[in-house]
């Protein structure tokens, strides 16, 4: 198998409580145990729902978030301290697109402005930025009138066109987006989804893409994370999530899809309400919400089972040693 483009290798996050204003509680883990590969030009869709570790773990492959277990790998480089010089030196490699387009352009800059700084930032001329610009802007379907404006003068939908193309303006080998749809509505939503799709095609560069919109990780994705509670609960190529979604975590997180052939069957509703990171269940962190626990998930954490060279779940009902009670 060729080296992955990113390796994520028992990664874990820990945060410090607070019990005041001057008093520190005990550390507990955001993600932990995060094992996942990046394959060069692919995309990886994580998905979870709100609070699992999804944006955590997008900070820290984008160096912008400390990790205190475990370290990645680019191209045969390992990382193991956040930003040390490795880590550093690939960070040139990657970009991130934020969640809220709004804050991630300053409201004084116009545009053009924002669009141009990571490459004057690298010391690039006027006019060659232009040069390496334009066929961009002309791609992402922006004009040069619309870049003489202010963030507060477009729609959502137009920022965040200029967010993917000040992130493609370096030419990433990885590009991360944190969320991208969330602050916008249906028909900007599909549109973005489709701009999205024809960028892969024309830039060839891995994408790492947190989002909960199934139709996103339909349209993009060749390899997805199912995360819960900073955990990794099943990883399993775009084509078969859809079609044999194995873990019950995954298939009530498709059921809660409105999105027509996504889920064809009952809604499942999950009982309770999700635990705090800091007091995780024993056994199966699934436990407590789980349709088909049994006693045997309260006390043992199942290990992974491999169910094809690329779908792997984190469940008992799919041990070879099965013990149900
Ligand atoms: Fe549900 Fe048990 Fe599987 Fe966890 S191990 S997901 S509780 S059946």
């Amino acid at each position: 198998m060729p080296d992955p483009l990113i390796a994520i290798q028992d990664l874990g996050i820990s945060f410090r409580g607070r019990l005041g204003y001057f008093r520190h509680g005990k550390r507990f883990w955001g993600v932990k145990h995060i094992n996942l590969r990046l394959e060069k030009e692919a995309t990886f869709c994580l998905i979870g729902e709100s609070g699992s570790g999804k944006s955590t773990l997008a900070l820290a492959l984008a160096g912008l978030q400390s990790f205190h277990q475990g370290g990645l790998i680019f191209k045969g480089q390992k990382i193991r301290r956040p930003n040390d010089a490795v880590h550093r030196a690939v960070r040139q490699k990657m970009q991130m697109v934020f969640q809220d387009p709004i804050q991630a352009l300053n409201p004084f800059r116009s545009l053009r402005q924002s669009l141009e700084e990571p490459l004057s930032a690298r010391g690039v001329r006027a006019g060659q930025r232009r040069e390496f610009l334009d066929p961009l802007i002309r791609e992402i379907g922006l004009s040069d009138r619309l870049l003489q404006r202010f963030p507060s003068q477009v729609s959502g939908g137009q920022k965040q066109r200029v967010c993917i193309a000040r992130a493609l303006s370096t030419r990433p080998e990885l590009l991360i987006l944190d969320e991208p749809l969330t602050a916008l509505d249906g028909l900007i939503k599909t549109r973005i989804i489709r701009l999205l799709g024809r960028i892969k095609e024309k830039y060839p560069m891995a994408c790492f893409i947190i989002t909960h919109d199934m139709d996103l990780v339909r349209a993009m994705a060749d390899q997805v994370g199912v995360i819960y509670l900073g955990r990794i609960l099943e990883t399993v190529s775009g084509a078969s999530l859809f079609s044999e979604p194995a873990h019950p975590y995954t298939r009530a997180l498709l059921s809660t899809s409105f999105t027509p052939g996504i889920w064809t069957g009952e809604r499942i509703l999950l009982k309770g309400e999700v635990p705090s990171v800091r007091h995780l269940p024993t056994g199966c962190i699934f436990h407590t919400r789980c349709p088909e626990a049994s006693r045997v998930c309260e006390t043992r954490i199942p290990d992974p089972v491999r169910l094809s060279s690329d779908h792997t779940v984190w469940c008992h009902l799919y041990s070879p040693h099965r013990e149900r009670s």
